[in-house]
């Protein structure tokens, strides 16, 4: 028969206690281990943070719409000039137009970002449809400006996005809510079917386009969808259009350039992305 003291007792209950303890701890401790690992490593975090705090940014786009207003006056005075690859024929005498995409060109998307960023998250058509819903895009810093400046010069605005046809009622109010230039629906070409080259072939048979404005590639020439040095070459092929012709924004959250790392297989998990981003890393 085991007979126990009042101390032996204690000295159980201290002991379990200890354990519970030592057990809490641990756990609290691996907890705290894996959280900041998590929240640190969003892939867009740096990017999404620079777009929307940085002075730098604000500073660039209102560089950049600055030389597109330049290029603007230089154009409308020489009738041999054309932005549009798509450009031939005797356009001389064509009204001007302008070409400008619209996300991360005209509306700034920092806040779907940063949203997928909190959630630790990615970009899917649903959640971006909601935020387009929202519509509290606002305008990048310099667009409004230089787009008022084109409609004074009786220089025509078209629009072309990859944003859905179904987009179309939410996109026109954000903007008019901005105050942008946007005097008939029909200046707004959405995604149907027709790849910004041919939107651009269109424009070109009743207008001479003068600027092309972008953030991505395809906004400026097609072959866009090709791998990084593909995409590199073509860009300097064309290294005179550029702050020319062609203005070109700052984009470092998404674009070709970063789904070219993964060769536009967009059903890839995360985790083999990554891998492939950092194989795409240059040490030398
Ligand atoms: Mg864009």
């Amino acid at each position: 028969m085991l007979i126990m003291t009042t101390s032996g007792k204690n000295k159980i209950l201290t002991g379990n206690l200890l354990r519970a303890l030592v057990v809490t701890t641990i756990v609290m401790l691996a907890g705290c281990v894996q959280q900041p690992e998590r929240i640190n490593s969003h892939e867009m975090l740096n990017a999404t943070l620079w777009q929307q705090t940085s002075a730098e940014y604000a500073g660039i786009t209102n560089q950049v719409y600055r030389f597109a207003r330049n290029s603007l006056d230089q154009a409308l005075t020489d009738t041999t000039w054309t932005a549009a690859l798509e450009q031939t024929g005797d356009y001389a005498r064509l009204p001007p137009a302008v070409m400008l995409d619209i996300d991360e060109t005209v509306l700034d998307n920092g806040p779907y970002e940063a949203r997928i960023i909190k959630q630790f998250g990615q970009y899917s058509p649903a959640t971006f449809a909601e935020w387009c819903r929202d519509e509290r895009a606002p305008a990048v810093p310099g667009a409004k400006t230089f787009l008022d400046y084109a409609v004074k010069q009786d220089v025509a605005v078209f629009y072309y996005s990859a944003r859905r046809e179904k987009l179309r009622d939410c996109t026109i109010r954000n903007m008019r809510e901005l105050g942008l230039p946007l005097p008939e629906d029909s200046r707004l070409l959405l995604s149907n079917g027709t790849s910004k080259s041919g939107y651009r072939e269109m424009i070109a048979r009743d207008y001479r386009i003068l600027l092309l404005v972008g953030d991505n590639l395809e906004d400026f020439v097609d072959g866009s969808k090709s791998d990084p040095a593909s995409r590199r070459e073509l860009a300097l092929q064309q290294a005179e259009r550029w702050g020319r012709q062609w203005i070109i924004l700052p984009n470092a959250n998404y674009g070709h350039w970063e789904a070219s790392i993964y060769n536009f297989d967009y059903q890839l998990p995360r985790e083999q992305q990554l891998q492939l981003k950092l194989q795409h890393l240059q040490e030398e």
